[in-house]
């Protein structure tokens, strides 16, 4: 006897990547910094443990204006929340519920599908172009809801700020969520808009960029009456849903801008040169903006080269589905991992040629 709500009986959760605690693997299958948190933010956490006997402030006052100051919008933009995927949750349940259909490419962050079933969600996977890339006038019909994630995943593309404008333009009765987790390693962000679209919500991590992926802190900036919305959402859910050791490390990141720009030029040299190795020993791939690569091997198969990659000690990631299955995705890490998996993929595919 299941006690589950029948209306779930079919529902196909997300599957995280995997997250293998027995051997010492060289993760690259998560996306995640390969660098530590910001000093900064580790002193802040420090100094806050203590205070963790009381809750932490539902409104995450000073995180929220260091994001508000820097990103140069008002505090009243901007929502906290415990990962992106928890804001992207309440955006889903609360704006995209209604008659509208929502529209998202098929191939895209994996989470899009599982909350529209999850909040019984009337949407159309949008097929993307041969090249992954976004049909815009797929997406200008207006009187449907939008979401894509800019730079996409797990392809890395970016789309145009004014191809964005275009989705905007299409429909103001119409939102548009732009997903933005990876846009500061080489995209270009559209919070600027947001003054100019009331129909616009942008959403970003500290997972990424931030070397946070472990604290769970995602914030969304949009006008303030989608903000008020988004919040009615969120205290009907869970008011204190970032944790005080969270926020303290986030102001923290967000305050050590010098580490923060430090690491993404890091990220976006080694992604350039681990790009080059790649084509040069004939993989075939995608432009990335993001801080990761997504290649196919003109010979060796997405899940061979997977298997094979694991046994060595390095962990990519496999889609097996059937557009995505001659490729892998690949975490950038830091310069010297990248070098080993470097020196690991040449001896692994001298010896499949010598098969
Ligand atoms: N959006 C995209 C496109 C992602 O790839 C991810 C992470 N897998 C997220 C959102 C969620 O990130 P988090 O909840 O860690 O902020």
């Amino acid at each position: 006897m299941s006690y589950l709500n029948v209306r779930y009986s079919n529902l196909v959760p997300y599957t995280p990547g995997e997250q293998i605690n027995d051997k010492s693997y060289i993760k690259l299958n998560t996306n995640e910094s390969p660098y530590e948190p910001s000093p900064k933010a580790m002193k802040y956490a420090t100094e806050e443990i203590v205070n963790s006997r009381l809750y932490p402030d539902p409104e995450c006052v000073s995180l929220t204006e260091r994001i508000a100051d820097y990103y140069n919008v008002r505090k009243e933009q901007v929502l906290v929340t415990n990962g992106s995927d928890e804001v992207l949750y309440f955006i889903f349940t609360g704006f995209f519920t209604g008659e509208k259909t929502l529209l998202f490419p098929n191939i895209t962050y994996g989470f899009y599908r599982v909350y529209a079933n999850f909040c019984g969600i009337n949407y159309r996977e949008v097929p993307l172009e041969k090249d992954f890339t976004i049909k815009i006038d797929d997406y200008t019909e207006g009187n449907s809801n939008i979401i894509i994630a800019n730079p996409n995943a797990p392809t890395g593309i970016q789309l145009a700020i004014s191809d964005i404008e275009k989705m905007l333009q299409a429909d103001s009765n119409s939102l548009v969520v732009v997903d933005e987790a990876y846009v500061d390693f080489g995209g270009q962000s559209c919070i600027d808009l947001v003054e100019k679209y009331d129909n616009l919500i942008v959403v970003q991590t500290f997972s990424k960029s931030r070397q946070l992926a472990g604290a769970r802190v995602g914030f969304a900036i949009s006008h303030e009456k989608n903000i008020r919305d988004l919040k009615k959402i969120k205290y009907s859910f869970n008011p204190y849903n970032v944790n005080r050791v969270s926020a303290a490390m986030a102001r923290g990141a967000m305050e050590d801008t010098a580490y923060f720009d430090e690491a993404i030029r890091k990220t976006i040299d080694t992604r350039e040169s681990f790009t080059e190795f790649l084509r040069e020993n004939d993989f075939l791939v995608v432009d990335s903006s993001a801080n990761f690569v997504f290649a196919k091997h003109m010979t060796v198969k997405g899940k061979v080269l997977y298997s094979l990659l694991k046994e060595r000690g390095f962990l990519v990631r496999h889609f097996d589905t059937e557009i995505l299955t001659d490729y892998v995705r690949i975490s950038i890490g830091k310069r010297e991992d990248m070098a080993l998996l470097a020196t690991e993929i040449v001896k692994l595919l001298k010896e499949i040629d010598e098969i």
